[in-house]
């Protein structure tokens, strides 16, 4: 790692700080305000560390974060640093361009951002850098009266230079021209897309690679932020031209004139992984593995939904599996888990959609159903279920008997405690009396 001799804007006597490029620095005030951040800083990478060339904002406690980057280096994006002074931050190195040294662009803000957000404003950043490098290369060039291959190594450069910020985030950069509904993609969104790159892209044919559902809302999205020249952002689910599912985050800005839209750009960030992660984060706290029921603190959810008068019940069915603790004794555990699969099963089965049914304990089951089923019908469902899971199961080339007990309790107002209470007694008048029977708890 480079030796760190950073000096800061802060740090510096009075004569070196007017120093400072001062032209530069209110472009760095610039793109702060465009981007929506408290500050950012512009350093050439000297061998002995790195020396202010411009800066806007406070920064102190930046050094430690610009510390990793090198004049190679990727952008490093990081949404919360956890600092008193700097919890956002987002460090762009620029390679060295003629007799200029390579430059760190630091981008920090006192607030932090969501990941979502914090890639954007890096990504945003590397689209107004690639575009100051070309418009001033532009004027070299033009100043040099050079070729049109001039040009085109250029245009190369920005691409680098921008597809390097987007390539590590995932995301492109979007935009619609209002008034004719033309679209301009980076590269990043091509990729996202599966599209071939620089294939010409019409809205329609955007459009038709959103799922119907996220097409919808992301139109409705889209026409607030027009009407009201405002910002939106939504997770959209698109099938790409090769047919694949992804998850996209798409952040969108209105940009008007006189008070009328006429451009909107943004990102478009593929955020599957995330996505599939956070359902499965999800899947796991709310789902029993085993059974593909729900789990105890799900069925715990619809409880404290019923006390704070959130979600009506109209009765509350306990079932537990009878002497399921020979079946594991003498078939084995791994039968015993298929028996407890087939019997959620046939849970399910008799349920036929009804109510909630989850798996809240090593053999026992809850069924919750709402207001909706008549009493006798709760108390034949009860019966039913005793039925079903009495028939014979075959499973691992083994077929052995099974067996339940259900306690009913209908809900006739008070707390989800009494209602458990209830159900529980019903249960055990259930085993009492011989099991492969239900009750019904009479107040
Ligand atoms: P009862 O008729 O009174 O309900 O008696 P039981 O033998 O069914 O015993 P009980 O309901 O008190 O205990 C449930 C047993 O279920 C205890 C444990 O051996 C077994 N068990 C709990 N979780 C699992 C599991 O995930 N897989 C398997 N195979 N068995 C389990
Ligand atoms: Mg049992």
């Amino acid at each position: 790692m480079r030796s760190l001799a950073v000096t800061t804007d802060s740090a510096l006597p009075p004569a070196a700080r007017s120093r400072l490029d001062i032209a530069i620095g209110a472009r760095l005030q610039r793109l702060c305000d465009l981007l929506g951040i408290a500050g950012a800083r512009l350093s050439d990478m000297a061998p002995d560390g790195l020396n202010v060339v411009a800066s806007a904002g406070a920064e102190a406690g930046l050094a430690a974060l610009e510390a990793p980057l090198t004049a190679t280096s990727q952008p490093l994006v990081i949404a919360d640093a956890g600092l008193l002074a700097v919890r956002f931050y987002a460090g762009i190195a620029l390679p060295a361009e003629g007799d200029r040294p390579a430059r760190l662009l630091s981008l920090f803000d006192p607030r932090p951002r969501s990941p979502g957000m914090a890639t954007t404003i890096a990504a945003l950043a590397g689209e107004v850098l690639a575009a100051a490098t070309v418009a001033r290369q532009r004027r070299q060039i033009e100043a040099q009266s050079q070729t049109i291959a001039d040009y085109a190594a250029l245009e190369d450069q920005r691409r680098t230079l921008f597809d390097r910020a987007s390539a590590t985030a995932r995301i492109g950069i979007w935009q619609c021209n209002l008034a004719d509904n033309s679209l301009t993609w980076t590269n990043g969104v091509y990729d996202l897309f599966e599209v071939p790159r620089d294939t010409p892209v019409t809205r329609d044919m955007t459009l038709a690679l959103y799922t119907e559902a996220s097409r919808l809302e992301m139109e409705a999205a889209r026409a607030v932020a027009i009407a009201t020249c405002s910002d939106f952002s939504l997770d959209c689910e698109i099938i790409t031209a090769r047919g694949t599912r992804r998850w996209m985050r798409l952040t969108g800005a209105v940009e008007s004139r006189d008070g009328v839209a006429h451009r909107i750009f943004g990102m478009k960030q593929d955020i599957t992984e995330e996505k599939l992660m956070a359902d499965r984060t999800r899947y796991l706290a709310e789902f029993d593995v085993m059974t593909g029921l729900a789990n105890r603190s799900l069925f715990q959810a619809s409880l404290t939904a019923l006390d704070e008068g959130r979600e009506a019940i109209g009765a509350l069915l306990l079932v537990d599996l009878d002497g399921f603790k020979q079946v594991n004794d003498t078939y084995g555990h791994a039968i015993g888990d298929e028996c407890l699969k087939e019997a959620a099963l046939r849970l399910l089965d008799s349920c036929n959609g009804a109510g909630l049914v989850a798996r809240i304990g090593g053999d026992e089951f809850a069924v919750l159903l709402d207001t909706g089923t008549p009493p006798r019908d709760v108390e034949i469902l009860a019966d039913g279920i005793v039925g079903v899971m009495r028939r014979p199961v075959s499973r691992l080339g083994r077929t052995l008997r099974l067996g339940a007990s259900v306690g009913v309790a209908h809900y006739r107002g008070g707390s989800s405690d009494d209602l458990f209470r209830q159900a529980d007694m019903a249960l055990y008048a259930a085993k009492a009396a011989g099991r492969d029977a239900s009750r019904v708890f009479a107040a």
